[in-house]
């Protein structure tokens, strides 16, 4: 039997980074997951953006117009299987309320400290772990075909500076010079402050290594083996014998479920499942950061592997089998956009983004459990809030004044 001070389930880039944020302030910490190595699931086939512009969380869309291609599945950005939509509906409904403006300002207001310290938490890391060459601080650019579309997308893009963000408003020309290999935009909107990486899996993997470096346990196992022991602390089962702990973090992203809900807990999780596949670049083409396709509704991203192209949402169980469409209908209109080659995956990747309607994360203690703790729920932004998240809660568990206030993440505020 083994025991450390506190176990964390899950070693994605939320549970890597509450890791090493815990283990920095004293503790004995063991990350446990079901694979040998961290990054291999959420966290291994996103879009790599650190996204220090998002200064107003994924919405719901509410112009009647658009509402009705959705209803129809006519859009890329968006997909639903109608044989789930009695699972998903409900949830939606609640993701449309919070996407009200009144709504929407508290929400955003909530998000702002997390966002505005996500760079820096990841540059600690990335400078601790020796690791400068993963990160491009190149930004992003969000490209539209239509001048109609820039002239909106540009508009949009003049509120943000009001919270201080770096942005250039590219016409073709000036796009065409930042990315020269991109054809068919009537221009872009190029935020300056954010930062991508080329290989999100291996960040996540270089946090763990030095987490191990600096004397960290990874154990592999699987969460549903915990049990309440009766002094007060837990019982987590690994591949190498019974592990106990004062503390448990459940940091499972999309699975996160397994764990609260065997708890007693229900929290409106739900999942926008989102796919990709890597192409190489033709004519040795390349991109010099990612670009959004606004009106189309996809990433491509420079990769180690190649050119990633990732989808937009889609509205399913979490479970049933992939249905990669987004990725057959954007294929052919990125080809067009960027001199793609021929594909390198076997098949599409996909993976779950898990949202809660207000589009934050749960993060702090149980309400009705000492010693369990909650970090998940990080949407499109898990890359991004990993290492910031995982400072708020080491800070809450070890009793640190915590460097913005927690509330809007409570558990319990639903
Ligand atoms: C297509 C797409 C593009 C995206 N682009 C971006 C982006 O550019 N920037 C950004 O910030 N975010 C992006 N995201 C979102 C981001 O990837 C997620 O929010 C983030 O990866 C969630 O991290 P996590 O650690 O919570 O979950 P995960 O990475 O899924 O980690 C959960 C871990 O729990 C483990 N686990 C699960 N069940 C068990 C079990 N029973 N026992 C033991 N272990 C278990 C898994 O093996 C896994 O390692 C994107 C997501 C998608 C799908």
């Amino acid at each position: 039997m083994h025991s450390a001070d506190v176990a964390i389930l899950g070693a994605g880039m939320v549970g890597v980074s509450a890791a090493l944020h815990l283990q920095a302030r004293g503790r004995d910490v063991a990350l446990i997951d079901r694979h040998a190595a961290a990054g291999l699931e959420t966290s291994f086939g996103n879009a790599g953006l650190i996204e220090r512009a998002s200064i107003f969380p994924y919405l719901f869309p509410r112009d009647p117009k658009k509402l009705a291609l959705y209803a129809f599945n006519l859009l890329p950005e968006a997909q639903y299987h109608p044989g789930a939509l009695f699972d998903v509906a409900p949830w939606l409904w609640r993701y449309y309320k919070e996407s009200a403006p009144d709504r929407v300002a508290r929400n955003s207001a909530a998000l702002r400290p997390l966002i505005e310290r996500c760079l820096t938490e990841h540059e600690a890391f990335i400078n601790a772990a020796g690791a400068g060459d993963l990160l491009r601080k190149t930004g992003w650019i969000k490209l539209y075909r239509t001048q109609q579309t820039m002239d909106i997308g540009a508009a949009e893009a003049e509120k943000l500076r009001a919270y201080g963000l770096k942005i250039d408003t590219l016409d073709a020309a000036e796009l065409a010079r930042r990315e020269p290999h991109l054809k068919g935009a009537a221009g872009g909107v190029h935020y300056l402050d954010p930062a991508s990486v080329d290989d999100p899996s291996r960040l996540a993997q270089v946090y763990a290594d030095l987490f191990v470096a600096r004397g960290g346990r990874f154990l592999t196992g699987y969460a549903h083996g915990i049990q309440e022991a009766t002094d007060g602390r837990w019982s987590v089962a690994t591949h190498d014998g019974a592990l106990i702990t004062r503390d448990i973090v459940v940091a499972l992203g999309p699975w996160s479920d397994l764990v609260y809900h065997a708890f007693g807990y229900d929290f409106p999780m739900a999942v926008k499942r989102g796919y990709h596949m890597h192409y190489a670049p033709l004519h040795d083409a390349s991109l010099a950061r990612p670009v959004l396709d606004a009106d189309n509704g996809y990433v491509l991203a420079p990769m180690s592997r190649g050119i990633r192209l990732t989808s937009g949402a889609e509205f399913a169980r979490r479970d049933s089998p992939p249905t990669p469409v987004q990725i057959e209908r954007t294929e052919p209109i990125a080809r067009k956009l960027f001199p793609l080659g021929e594909r390198l995956d076997a098949k599409p990747w996909m993976g779950c983004r898990p949202c809660l309607p207000d589009m934050l994360p749960i993060l702090g203690k149980a309400p009705r459990h000492d010693g369990l703790w909650f970090d998940f729920g990080h949407q499109h932004h898990g890359l991004t809030l990993g290492p910031v998240c995982g400072r708020l809660l080491a800070e809450m568990m070890t009793g640190e004044t915590p460097f913005t206030d927690p509330a809007p993440y409570r558990a319990d505020r639903f």
